[in-house]
């Protein structure tokens, strides 16, 4: 097993303590006499920092060890997908969860068996809903978002369970796409698709966080993706959300480019022809 921080106390005989993720050692600090180990270096990255102090660094960097970097990147992913695995594929369906094959409010029953659409009418919460599986971005689902299929019902959308921190929807983009368009809701998501707008993804209402956002769409830089359109829908809070966002996914290096709705239009209502310009806008 590749150690390389590990290797690199050895070799400077530093004596450690394991302390979780952590070594232990006496800090390195010179102008900091520490009788008690305090300075915690991550097993994985080598970065370490004085809790006494506050001295922080790199143990490659500061006893001058060029490393290839490549190795210690590769131990944190397996780390993480260690932890991924061990969770699981998520949560198991609700109870009398049966398919649903018809279409809903425009969107085609092909286009929602796509998104694992089911019908739900046994659990209290979940009486006369259509469902999807929202998954995170290992594939894991981690809520439902259940929505009435009366366009009065009351609440219109339950996430069951409640409390779940949302993934944007679909948490990662087709292969070899360069551009993604967030949309607000799950129906405008899925109302682009089904025009044949297949990288729409949707970040459930601006109501969460910016910054949250912001680092549920870092995955898709990683993927290749760098223009993203922000189309919300067409209101006061729609366009405010939009100027709000877009200097801080810029940050990341993204091409952000805001796509306004006349007012009181939301990408869910789009037709056909809309979406197909849309299409060809953002596919240039
Ligand atoms: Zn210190």
């Amino acid at each position: 097993m590749i150690d390389p921080v590990l290797d690199l106390i050895q070799k400077r005989n530093l004596s450690y303590n394991i302390s979780g993720r952590d070594y232990l050692i006496k800090c390195l600090n010179p102008e900091h006499p520490d009788s008690n180990p305090s300075l915690r270096i991550d097993k994985v990255t080598g970065s370490f920092h004085c809790f006494a102090c506050h001295f922080k660094g790199n143990i490659f960097k500061y006893f001058g060890v060029f490393t290839n970097q490549t190795p210690i990147k590769v131990a944190k992913l397996k780390e993480k997908m260690a932890v991924i695995k061990s969770s699981g594929t998520g949560l198991d369906l609700p109870k009398g969860a049966q398919p649903y094959t018809k279409s809903f409010r425009g969107i085609s029953s092909k286009t929602l068996r796509g998104f694992e659409a089911f019908y739900t009418n046994s659990e209290e919460k979940l009486v006369d809903r259509l469902c999807f599986p929202i998954k995170d971005i290992t594939g894991k689902t981690v809520v439902y978002v259940a929505r009435h299929v009366l366009s009065d019902g009351n609440p219109r959308y339950v996430n069951y369970p409640s409390g779940v921190v949302m993934p944007l929807f679909p948490a990662s983009a087709p292969r070899s796409v360069k551009s993604v368009v967030l949309v607000e809701g799950i129906f405008d998501m899925l109302n682009l698709h089904d025009k044949g707008l297949n990288n729409a993804i949707c970040c459930f209402g601006t109501n969460t966080l910016h910054k949250d956002t912001k680092q549920k769409l870092l995955p898709f830089r990683a993927q290749g993706v760098t223009h993203i359109f922000i189309m919300f829908d067409g209101d006061e809070a729609g366009k405010k959300a939009a100027e709000t966002l877009k200097p801080l996914i810029e940050e990341d290096g993204f091409v952000v480019e805001i796509i306004s709705l006349p007012d009181g239009t939301d990408p869910g209502e789009l037709g056909e022809e809309d979406v197909r310009s849309i299409a060809e806008y953002v596919r240039k």
